[in-house]
Protein backbone atom coordinates (compact mmCIF):
# COMPACT_ATOMS: atom_id res chain seq x y z
CA UNK A 1 0.00 0.00 0.00
CA UNK A 2 1.15 3.66 -0.57
CA UNK A 3 -0.39 5.02 2.63
CA UNK A 4 2.22 6.52 5.22
CA UNK A 5 1.14 5.19 8.31
CA UNK A 6 -1.90 2.60 8.98
CA UNK A 7 -3.73 3.28 11.47
CA UNK A 8 -7.44 5.15 11.79
CA UNK A 9 -6.17 7.93 9.64
CA UNK A 10 -4.15 7.55 6.41
CA UNK A 11 -2.51 9.63 4.99
CA UNK A 12 -2.48 8.75 1.06
CA UNK A 13 0.30 10.09 -1.54
CA UNK A 14 -0.36 12.45 -4.02
CA UNK A 15 -0.77 10.00 -6.40
CA UNK A 16 -3.81 7.96 -4.75
CA UNK A 17 -5.38 11.61 -4.40
CA UNK A 18 -5.49 12.26 -7.90
CA UNK A 19 -6.76 8.76 -8.72
CA UNK A 20 -8.63 8.85 -6.08
CA UNK A 21 -10.27 12.14 -7.35
CA UNK A 22 -10.31 10.88 -10.57
CA UNK A 23 -12.10 7.86 -10.44
CA UNK A 24 -14.76 10.22 -8.82
CA UNK A 25 -14.91 12.44 -11.47
CA UNK A 26 -14.87 9.77 -14.00
CA UNK A 27 -17.96 7.91 -12.27
CA UNK A 28 -19.82 10.79 -11.82
CA UNK A 29 -19.16 12.35 -15.48
CA UNK A 30 -20.09 8.61 -16.60
CA UNK A 31 -23.79 8.73 -14.84
CA UNK A 32 -24.41 11.80 -17.38
CA UNK A 33 -22.95 10.36 -20.43
CA UNK A 34 -25.95 8.73 -21.54
CA UNK A 35 -27.80 12.04 -21.11
CA UNK A 36 -25.35 14.27 -22.78
CA UNK A 37 -25.04 12.15 -25.62
CA UNK A 38 -21.06 11.34 -24.69
CA UNK A 39 -21.31 7.82 -25.81
CA UNK A 40 -20.88 6.49 -29.47
CA UNK A 41 -20.27 3.07 -30.81
CA UNK A 42 -17.33 2.55 -33.80
CA UNK A 43 -16.95 -0.75 -35.53
CA UNK A 44 -13.95 -2.96 -36.39
CA UNK A 45 -14.08 -5.32 -39.66
CA UNK A 46 -13.55 -8.66 -39.18
CA UNK A 47 -11.83 -10.48 -42.16
CA UNK A 48 -12.32 -13.91 -43.66
CA UNK A 49 -8.71 -15.43 -44.11
CA UNK A 50 -10.08 -17.57 -47.40
CA UNK A 51 -12.13 -14.98 -49.26
CA UNK A 52 -9.81 -12.27 -47.96
CA UNK A 53 -13.51 -10.40 -47.41
CA UNK A 54 -15.20 -8.28 -44.98
CA UNK A 55 -16.30 -11.45 -42.57
CA UNK A 56 -18.24 -9.23 -39.88
CA UNK A 57 -17.99 -6.18 -37.81
CA UNK A 58 -17.59 -5.86 -34.18
CA UNK A 59 -19.30 -3.21 -32.21
CA UNK A 60 -16.90 -1.05 -29.52
CA UNK A 61 -18.05 1.41 -27.37
CA UNK A 62 -16.62 4.89 -26.91
CA UNK A 63 -16.83 8.17 -24.73
CA UNK A 64 -15.89 11.48 -25.12
CA UNK A 65 -16.69 13.71 -22.16
CA UNK A 66 -15.17 17.41 -22.21
CA UNK A 67 -13.32 16.92 -18.54
CA UNK A 68 -12.21 13.68 -19.21
CA UNK A 69 -11.32 13.45 -23.15
CA UNK A 70 -11.60 10.03 -24.17
CA UNK A 71 -11.79 7.37 -21.65
CA UNK A 72 -10.84 3.74 -22.62
CA UNK A 73 -14.04 0.93 -22.16
CA UNK A 74 -11.89 -0.63 -20.13
CA UNK A 75 -11.94 1.93 -17.61
CA UNK A 76 -15.53 3.10 -18.12
CA UNK A 77 -16.87 -0.78 -18.12
CA UNK A 78 -15.71 -1.69 -15.06
CA UNK A 79 -17.26 1.79 -13.26
CA UNK A 80 -20.27 0.98 -15.15
CA UNK A 81 -20.76 -2.35 -14.08
CA UNK A 82 -19.53 -1.35 -10.44
CA UNK A 83 -22.00 1.50 -10.63
CA UNK A 84 -25.10 -0.32 -12.21
CA UNK A 85 -24.98 1.90 -15.20
CA UNK A 86 -23.67 -1.38 -17.28
CA UNK A 87 -27.72 -1.93 -18.12
CA UNK A 88 -27.96 1.09 -19.69
CA UNK A 89 -24.60 1.57 -21.67
CA UNK A 90 -25.39 -2.03 -22.91
CA UNK A 91 -28.53 -1.50 -24.20
CA UNK A 92 -27.13 1.66 -25.91
CA UNK A 93 -24.68 0.01 -27.57
CA UNK A 94 -27.42 -2.84 -28.42
CA UNK A 95 -29.75 -0.45 -30.06
CA UNK A 96 -27.01 1.56 -31.82
CA UNK A 97 -25.16 -1.36 -33.20
CA UNK A 98 -28.63 -2.68 -34.20
CA UNK A 99 -29.23 0.54 -36.40
CA UNK A 100 -26.04 0.81 -37.75
CA UNK A 101 -25.99 -2.69 -38.85
CA UNK A 102 -29.20 -2.17 -40.42
CA UNK A 103 -28.23 0.73 -42.72
CA UNK A 104 -25.31 -0.83 -43.59
CA UNK A 105 -26.93 -4.25 -44.63
CA UNK A 106 -29.92 -1.89 -46.63
CA UNK A 107 -27.80 -0.66 -48.54
CA UNK A 108 -25.38 -3.17 -49.81
CA UNK A 109 -27.04 -6.69 -49.40
CA UNK A 110 -23.87 -8.25 -47.99
CA UNK A 111 -24.07 -11.29 -45.66
CA UNK A 112 -21.94 -9.99 -42.95
CA UNK A 113 -22.31 -10.60 -39.05
CA UNK A 114 -22.50 -8.09 -35.70
CA UNK A 115 -20.24 -8.93 -32.92
CA UNK A 116 -21.67 -7.29 -29.62
CA UNK A 117 -19.69 -7.50 -26.39
CA UNK A 118 -21.30 -8.12 -23.45
CA UNK A 119 -20.45 -8.36 -19.70
CA UNK A 120 -21.51 -10.78 -17.57
CA UNK A 121 -24.04 -8.73 -15.50
CA UNK A 122 -25.79 -8.10 -18.80
CA UNK A 123 -26.24 -11.71 -19.37
CA UNK A 124 -27.60 -12.36 -16.33
CA UNK A 125 -30.04 -9.99 -16.12
CA UNK A 126 -33.79 -10.89 -15.50
CA UNK A 127 -35.17 -11.99 -18.96
CA UNK A 128 -31.76 -11.02 -20.58
CA UNK A 129 -32.57 -13.71 -23.69
CA UNK A 130 -35.79 -12.77 -24.26
CA UNK A 131 -35.42 -9.09 -24.51
CA UNK A 132 -32.66 -8.87 -26.77
CA UNK A 133 -34.12 -11.35 -28.78
CA UNK A 134 -36.83 -9.00 -29.13
CA UNK A 135 -34.69 -6.12 -29.47
CA UNK A 136 -32.48 -7.23 -32.26
CA UNK A 137 -35.87 -8.74 -34.08
CA UNK A 138 -37.73 -5.39 -33.66
CA UNK A 139 -34.71 -3.60 -35.82
CA UNK A 140 -35.49 -6.12 -38.46
CA UNK A 141 -32.18 -8.16 -37.66
CA UNK A 142 -31.92 -11.69 -37.90
CA UNK A 143 -30.49 -13.07 -34.60
CA UNK A 144 -28.48 -15.98 -36.64
CA UNK A 145 -26.39 -12.61 -38.13
CA UNK A 146 -25.56 -11.47 -34.61
CA UNK A 147 -22.34 -12.89 -32.57
CA UNK A 148 -22.79 -12.29 -28.81
CA UNK A 149 -18.91 -11.96 -27.60
CA UNK A 150 -18.63 -12.84 -24.04
CA UNK A 151 -14.95 -13.04 -22.12
CA UNK A 152 -13.43 -16.86 -20.87
CA UNK A 153 -13.56 -15.49 -17.40
CA UNK A 154 -16.94 -15.05 -17.33
CA UNK A 155 -17.74 -18.40 -18.03
CA UNK A 156 -14.81 -19.88 -15.19
CA UNK A 157 -16.19 -17.32 -12.59
CA UNK A 158 -20.28 -18.51 -12.90
CA UNK A 159 -20.43 -21.45 -15.23
CA UNK A 160 -23.88 -22.68 -13.29
CA UNK A 161 -25.41 -19.31 -13.40
CA UNK A 162 -24.32 -18.45 -16.88
CA UNK A 163 -24.77 -21.95 -18.94
CA UNK A 164 -28.35 -22.22 -19.26
CA UNK A 165 -28.35 -18.22 -20.69
CA UNK A 166 -26.15 -19.60 -23.24
CA UNK A 167 -28.09 -22.29 -23.80
CA UNK A 168 -31.33 -20.00 -24.44
CA UNK A 169 -29.69 -17.56 -26.54
CA UNK A 170 -28.31 -20.46 -29.07
CA UNK A 171 -31.87 -21.81 -29.20
CA UNK A 172 -32.87 -18.26 -30.15
CA UNK A 173 -30.22 -18.12 -33.60
CA UNK A 174 -27.48 -15.81 -31.49
CA UNK A 175 -24.24 -17.32 -32.27
CA UNK A 176 -21.59 -17.14 -29.15
CA UNK A 177 -17.71 -16.00 -29.07
CA UNK A 178 -15.86 -16.76 -26.40
CA UNK A 179 -13.53 -13.86 -25.96
CA UNK A 180 -9.99 -13.07 -24.99
CA UNK A 181 -9.40 -16.88 -24.81
CA UNK A 182 -6.15 -18.39 -23.56
CA UNK A 183 -5.57 -15.51 -20.99
CA UNK A 184 -8.24 -17.84 -18.40
CA UNK A 185 -7.62 -21.76 -17.23
CA UNK A 186 -10.48 -23.41 -19.48
CA UNK A 187 -9.70 -27.11 -20.40
CA UNK A 188 -11.13 -28.80 -23.67
CA UNK A 189 -14.14 -31.13 -21.72
CA UNK A 190 -15.44 -27.89 -20.22
CA UNK A 191 -15.33 -26.02 -23.64
CA UNK A 192 -16.62 -29.18 -25.28
CA UNK A 193 -20.10 -28.76 -23.21
CA UNK A 194 -20.58 -25.05 -23.81
CA UNK A 195 -22.90 -24.42 -27.00
CA UNK A 196 -20.15 -21.70 -28.18
CA UNK A 197 -19.12 -21.20 -32.35
CA UNK A 198 -16.29 -18.91 -31.96
CA UNK A 199 -13.74 -18.30 -30.02
CA UNK A 200 -11.72 -15.08 -30.28
CA UNK A 201 -7.58 -15.83 -29.63
CA UNK A 202 -6.72 -13.25 -27.16
CA UNK A 203 -4.52 -10.09 -28.70
CA UNK A 204 -1.54 -10.73 -26.19
CA UNK A 205 -1.20 -14.28 -28.20
CA UNK A 206 -0.90 -12.52 -31.43
CA UNK A 207 1.62 -9.91 -29.64
CA UNK A 208 3.95 -13.17 -29.20
CA UNK A 209 2.96 -15.22 -32.06
CA UNK A 210 6.55 -14.75 -34.12
CA UNK A 211 8.73 -14.18 -31.21
CA UNK A 212 7.84 -17.07 -28.96
CA UNK A 213 7.48 -20.47 -29.14
CA UNK A 214 5.37 -20.84 -26.37
CA UNK A 215 2.34 -18.07 -28.06
CA UNK A 216 3.30 -19.67 -31.36
CA UNK A 217 2.37 -23.59 -30.03
CA UNK A 218 -1.02 -22.22 -28.02
CA UNK A 219 -2.15 -20.36 -31.26
CA UNK A 220 -1.57 -23.35 -33.03
CA UNK A 221 -3.16 -25.60 -30.25
CA UNK A 222 -6.32 -23.16 -30.37
CA UNK A 223 -7.13 -23.33 -34.18
CA UNK A 224 -6.83 -27.11 -33.57
CA UNK A 225 -9.18 -27.11 -30.76
CA UNK A 226 -11.56 -24.99 -33.19
CA UNK A 227 -11.40 -27.40 -36.17
CA UNK A 228 -11.91 -30.29 -33.95
CA UNK A 229 -14.80 -28.74 -31.72
CA UNK A 230 -16.60 -27.23 -35.03
CA UNK A 231 -15.65 -23.80 -33.69
CA UNK A 232 -15.05 -20.74 -36.32
CA UNK A 233 -11.31 -19.07 -35.20
CA UNK A 234 -10.67 -15.40 -34.83
CA UNK A 235 -7.19 -13.59 -34.37
CA UNK A 236 -7.08 -10.67 -32.37
CA UNK A 237 -4.84 -7.54 -32.64
CA UNK A 238 -2.97 -8.28 -35.99
CA UNK A 239 -0.81 -5.80 -36.50
CA UNK A 240 1.67 -6.87 -39.19
CA UNK A 241 1.27 -8.69 -42.38
CA UNK A 242 3.82 -11.49 -41.12
CA UNK A 243 1.41 -12.42 -38.09
CA UNK A 244 -1.59 -12.37 -40.98
CA UNK A 245 0.56 -14.54 -43.08
CA UNK A 246 0.94 -16.85 -40.15
CA UNK A 247 -2.48 -17.19 -39.15
CA UNK A 248 -3.40 -18.05 -42.70
CA UNK A 249 -0.38 -20.95 -42.72
CA UNK A 250 -2.05 -21.99 -39.72
CA UNK A 251 -5.85 -21.99 -41.35
CA UNK A 252 -7.26 -19.35 -38.61
CA UNK A 253 -10.55 -18.53 -39.78
CA UNK A 254 -10.89 -14.83 -39.59
CA UNK A 255 -8.22 -12.01 -38.58
CA UNK A 256 -9.26 -9.02 -37.00
CA UNK A 257 -6.42 -6.12 -36.06
CA UNK A 258 -5.08 -2.60 -37.34
CA UNK A 259 -3.02 -4.25 -39.74
CA UNK A 260 -6.50 -4.29 -41.69
CA UNK A 261 -8.65 -1.36 -40.06
CA UNK A 262 -8.54 0.40 -36.56
CA UNK A 263 -12.51 0.89 -35.42
CA UNK A 264 -14.34 2.50 -37.63
CA UNK A 265 -17.55 5.27 -37.86
CA UNK A 266 -20.51 3.66 -39.55
CA UNK A 267 -19.71 5.98 -42.15
CA UNK A 268 -16.29 5.52 -42.39
CA UNK A 269 -17.19 1.93 -42.68
CA UNK A 270 -19.73 2.25 -45.47
CA UNK A 271 -17.79 4.01 -47.37
CA UNK A 272 -14.87 1.95 -47.19
CA UNK A 273 -16.14 -1.73 -47.54
CA UNK A 274 -19.42 -1.24 -49.01
CA UNK A 275 -18.43 0.87 -52.01
CA UNK A 276 -16.10 -1.79 -52.94
CA UNK A 277 -18.71 -4.54 -53.08
CA UNK A 278 -21.26 -2.42 -55.12
CA UNK A 279 -22.08 -3.88 -58.28
P1 LIG B 1 -12.09 -6.59 -26.65
O1 LIG B 1 -13.52 -7.00 -26.76
O2 LIG B 1 -11.08 -7.66 -26.48
O3 LIG B 1 -11.80 -5.69 -27.91
C1 LIG B 1 -10.58 -5.64 -28.59
C2 LIG B 1 -9.81 -4.37 -28.26
O4 LIG B 1 -8.58 -4.36 -28.97
C3 LIG B 1 -10.51 -3.09 -28.68
O5 LIG B 1 -10.13 -2.09 -27.73
C4 LIG B 1 -9.87 -2.79 -30.03
O6 LIG B 1 -9.97 -1.44 -30.41
C5 LIG B 1 -8.47 -3.21 -29.77
N1 LIG B 1 -7.75 -3.59 -30.98
C6 LIG B 1 -8.24 -4.07 -32.13
N2 LIG B 1 -7.26 -4.36 -33.02
C7 LIG B 1 -6.10 -4.08 -32.39
C8 LIG B 1 -4.71 -4.17 -32.78
O7 LIG B 1 -4.36 -4.59 -33.87
N3 LIG B 1 -3.80 -3.78 -31.84
C9 LIG B 1 -4.15 -3.33 -30.60
N4 LIG B 1 -3.18 -2.96 -29.77
N5 LIG B 1 -5.44 -3.24 -30.22
C10 LIG B 1 -6.40 -3.61 -31.09
P2 LIG B 1 -11.19 -1.08 -27.11
O8 LIG B 1 -12.16 -0.67 -28.17
O9 LIG B 1 -10.42 -0.04 -26.39
O10 LIG B 1 -11.97 -1.99 -26.09
C11 LIG B 1 -11.34 -2.54 -24.97
C12 LIG B 1 -12.24 -3.51 -24.26
O11 LIG B 1 -13.36 -2.84 -23.69
C13 LIG B 1 -12.83 -4.58 -25.18
O12 LIG B 1 -11.89 -5.60 -25.39
C14 LIG B 1 -14.02 -5.01 -24.37
O13 LIG B 1 -13.65 -5.93 -23.38
C15 LIG B 1 -14.46 -3.70 -23.70
N6 LIG B 1 -15.58 -3.11 -24.46
C16 LIG B 1 -15.55 -2.26 -25.52
N7 LIG B 1 -16.81 -1.96 -25.92
C17 LIG B 1 -17.65 -2.66 -25.12
C18 LIG B 1 -19.08 -2.78 -25.02
O14 LIG B 1 -19.87 -2.21 -25.80
N8 LIG B 1 -19.57 -3.60 -24.03
C19 LIG B 1 -18.74 -4.27 -23.17
N9 LIG B 1 -19.31 -5.04 -22.21
N10 LIG B 1 -17.41 -4.18 -23.23
C20 LIG B 1 -16.86 -3.39 -24.20
CA1 LIG C 1 -14.55 -8.45 -28.02
CA1 LIG D 1 -10.79 -9.77 -27.05
CA1 LIG E 1 -9.81 -7.77 -24.27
Amino acid sequence: SKARHKGDVLFFDDSINARVLYDFTLEEQLRLALENNELSVVYQPQIDVLSGRIHGIEALCRWHNKELSHVSPIDFIAVAENIGMIHDIGWFVIKQACSDFKTLTASVPLPISLSINLSPKQLLQTNFAENITNEIRSSGIDTHNVTLEITENVLISDIIGVSPILEELRKRGFKLSLDDFGTGYSSLSYLSNLPINEIKIDRSFIDKLLTSRESESLVKAIIAIGQSCNMQIVAEGVETQEQYKRLSQYHCDIVQGYYFDKPLSINELSQKYMAIDKT
